[in-house]
């Protein structure tokens, strides 16, 4: 069976970021997946009913999504509001996505408390950032899907193109 990649909406051009922009990914293979639809777009935290823009949110205290999950931190926007449990109810609506459509591979926006998958930031709102995964990356890595950020694509190429091979 040939591959699906589940994307961030937002690395495909949609606006649909806490500040009302888009993250465009542009490469070859992209638009080649796309052609042959294998791609399926989802933003959890639209999934979620978050409205954009909106404010912006992270994992507090230097935690991270696996921590979210395990219900040892809590995701905050920068006024204070507690978002965890919309964050999970988007995570939750990604992985049922991506397991609807079949998806073994999963190319998320960095840096985002749900998509991030190399990096996040700290919670402090001050622009640091730290090693880990946001909420939706940490669920689908849970459930086997193998998460790539956009600074790894091409290493997601190889992936997915030899695992075409391989079958
Ligand atoms: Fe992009 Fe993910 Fe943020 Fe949606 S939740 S805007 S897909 S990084």
């Amino acid at each position: 069976m040939t591959s699906r990649i589940l994307v961030s909406a937002c690395l495909l051009g949609r606006p649909v970021r806490y500040n009302g922009q888009a993250k465009p990914v542009l490469h070859a293979a992209l638009d080649r997946w796309q052609r042959e639809g294998r791609l399926v777009s989802v933003c959890p935290e639209l999934s979620a009913g978050f409205p954009v823009p909106r404010p912006p949110a992270e994992i507090a205290n230097g935690q991270s999504g696996e921590d979210v999950l395990s219900d040892r931190a809590r995701v905050v926007e920068a006024t204070g509001a507690d978002v965890t449990d919309l964050y999970l109810q988007g995570a939750w609506a990604a992985l049922s996505v991506a397991q609807e459509h079949r998806c073994r591979f999963a190319l998320l926006a960095d840096g985002s408390p749900s998509c991030g998958s190399s990096f996040i930031y700290d919670g402090q709102f001050a622009g640091r950032k730290h090693e880990g995964a946001g909420v939706t990356a940490a669920l689908l890595r849970r459930h086997g899907i193998e998460v790539f950020a956009e600074s790894e694509i091409e290493a997601l190429v190889r992936r997915v193109e030899g695992n075409a091979a391989a079958e």
